[in-house]
C-alpha cells in the first residue's frame, strides 16, 4: 500500500504560546500580532516578530482590536502611547493576516496535490470510498453543494476560480477532496481554527 505523506510538522511541534492582551484566548506566537513599545514611547506593530523591548499580542481579529481601542488595555500594558495612525494600521494587518490564512492552505492543497492525495471533483471523490474531507468552492453548483453536504466539509471562502488555479487545472474545479486521516486535511483543518476570527472579515 502506498503510504500518505504527512505532514511531519505537526507532530511533536513545539512552538511558543502567547496570550491575546484582549482576550486572553492562548495562540500559537505566530498566530498573534505582536506590539512593542518603540524607543520614542510608541505602540508599534512588530512584522518581524523580533523587534527588542517589552511586547504584548493580540488576535488577528477585528473585535479584540475593537476592544482594545476602546478599554486602552494595549497603552496600559507597555506604558506607551498611542499614535492616531497606529489603529488604521493595525485593522489593516489584521485583514492581511486573512489574506495569509488563504496562503497556508494554497500551499498545503498544493502539496497535496504533488503527493497525489489530492481528489479533484466529486466522481473522483465518490469513486475512492474513503472518509474525506472536502473542500467545496462557495460559487459551486446546487449538486456538487448537496453532494458536499453528506460529507465532511469544510468552508474556506474560496472561489471556482481559485480551487482550480490551486489545482494546476483549467477545468472549472467546484469540490476538492482529501482523505480525512491524512496530514493534509489536519493541516487544513488545523489553519482554519486557528484563524477562523479572521475569516469572517
Ligand atoms: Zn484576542
Amino acid at each position: 500500500m502506498k503510504s500518505l505523506k504527512t505532514d511531519s510538522r505537526n507532530k511533536d511541534r513545539h512552538v511558543p504560546q502567547r496570550s491575546c492582551a484582549v482576550c486572553r484566548a492562548k495562540s500559537d506566537k505566530g498566530d498573534l500580532i505582536r506590539l512593542v513599545k518603540s524607543p520614542e514611547g510608541k505602540i508599534v506593530i512588530d512584522t518581524t516578530k523580533k523587534l527588542p523591548g517589552r511586547g504584548v499580542y493580540i488576535c488577528p481579529d477585528l473585535e479584540c482590536v475593537e476592544r482594545a481601542k476602546k478599554s486602552g488595555i494595549l497603552a496600559h500594558a507597555l506604558k506607551a502611547e498611542i499614535d492616531e495612525n497606529f489603529w488604521p494600521e493595525l485593522e489593516e494587518h489584521v485583514k492581511d493576516f486573512g489574506v495569509n490564512v488563504k496562503l497556508k492552505i494554497r500551499s498545503v492543497l498544493g502539496l497535496a496535490r504533488k503527493a497525489g492525495a489530492l481528489m479533484i471533483g466529486s466522481e473522483r471523490i465518490e469513486a475512492e470510498h474513503k472518509k474525506t474531507l472536502v473542500i467545496l468552492a462557495k460559487d459551486s453548483s446546487d449538486g456538487v453543494k448537496k453532494f458536499a453536504a453528506s460529507r465532511q466539509s469544510i468552508s474556506l471562502d474560496m472561489t471556482i476560480k481559485e480551487l482550480s488555479d490551486v489545482t494546476g487545472l483549467r477545468d472549472s474545479v467546484q469540490i476538492l477532496g482529501l482523505p480525512l486521516n491524512s496530514g493534509f486535511a489536519k493541516k487544513i483543518i488545523s489553519i482554519t481554527e486557528e484563524r477562523s476570527n479572521a475569516f469572517e472579515r
